[in-house]
């Protein structure tokens, strides 16, 4: 890329925790000669969101009809579309019950509270416009965005990770929760990247990176000992469901765990 890099920050419907991870990061400090903040409202009041930008880095789930118009104007602006979260990727823990109605989970939270803009299902960014590369985690790493705006910065383009939390927990050496406690850990179904962090403190992965692609060779003997552990597939989708509801192979997946592997 020739030239300042502009960049734009946009939050959609989330915790603004995916936000404040970048803001504390100070790499940002060192890439203030290269870019140019067009959009960031966090870190600065005068920001613009109908600007052009080489990169737009969007946070949260679309939960808004002005979000929907919003992420389409942002894609209209950008050469390179980055969602960034769970809440962007997956939809985030807001879009958990959404074979529930909007009614019916609106009335559970805000009983007969009234907004103003026009309120929908949580969904993920790439349910309406193109997005050209995700960085997982809620909150994600800060390595992962390092490495995204780098190899941006450099003309190149990040490689996705395609193996799971599990590879990076016995690299680590931390005991097994799933084999050695029977905790549904989702370390065997779930992206890699956090370094297994919460495996490392002795709690069971909630698959906050979301689901993996079953299509890799581990993915059978890994996830059948959910099986083995007389842990029920319900439990599995239920916990699955908090990050991956929108995930089109979610149930697939989850079936093809318990359905076995050839024995
Ligand atoms: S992904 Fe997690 S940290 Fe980021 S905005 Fe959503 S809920 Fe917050
Ligand atoms: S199942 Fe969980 S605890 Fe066991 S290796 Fe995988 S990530 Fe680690
Ligand atoms: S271990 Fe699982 S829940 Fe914990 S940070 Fe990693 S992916 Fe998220």
């Amino acid at each position: 890329m020739e030239g300042k890099v502009r960049i734009g920050f946009y939050a959609l419907t989330s915790c603004y925790g995916c936000q404040l991870q970048l803001a504390m990061m100070d790499e940002i400090l060192q890439l203030l000669p290269k870019a140019e903040i067009v959009c960031w409202f966090m870190l600065e009041r005068d920001s613009y969101e109908d600007e052009p930008v080489d990169i737009a880095f969007i946070e949260g789930s679309v939960s808004t009809e002005e979000e929907v118009e919003l992420v389409k104007r942002i894609r209209e602006n950008a050469k390179i579309v980055v969602a960034v979260g769970s809440c962007a990727v997956h939809g985030g823990v807001q879009s958990w019950e959404k074979d529930k109605s909007l009614e019916e989970l609106w009335k559970t939270v805000y009983g007969d509270g009234k907004v103003k803009f026009e309120p929908k299902m949580a969904e993920p960014v790439e349910n309406y416009i193109k997005v050209d590369h995700r960085i997982y985690g809620c909150p994600p790493e800060k390595k992962d965005f390092l490495y995204a705006l780098g190899t941006f910065l450099v003309g190149s383009w990040p490689e996705d990770i395609d193996y799971p939390v599990c590879v990076e927990c016995r690299l680590k050496g931390h005991p097994c929760i799933l084999i050695e406690k029977g905790e549904p850990c989702l370390g065997p179904i779930t992206r890699a990247g956090c370094d297994a962090r919460c495996p490392g403190f002795g709690v069971a992965c909630i698959g906050c990176r979301g689901a993996i692609g079953y299509d890799v060779a581990w993915f059978d003997s890994l996830a059948r000992t959910f099986k083995e552990k007389g842990i029920s597939k319900e439990d599995i989708l239920q916990r699955m469901k908090m990050f991956n509801a929108h995930n089109p192979k979610l149930e697939e997946m989850v079936e093809k765990i318990f359905q076995g592997v050839e024995e």
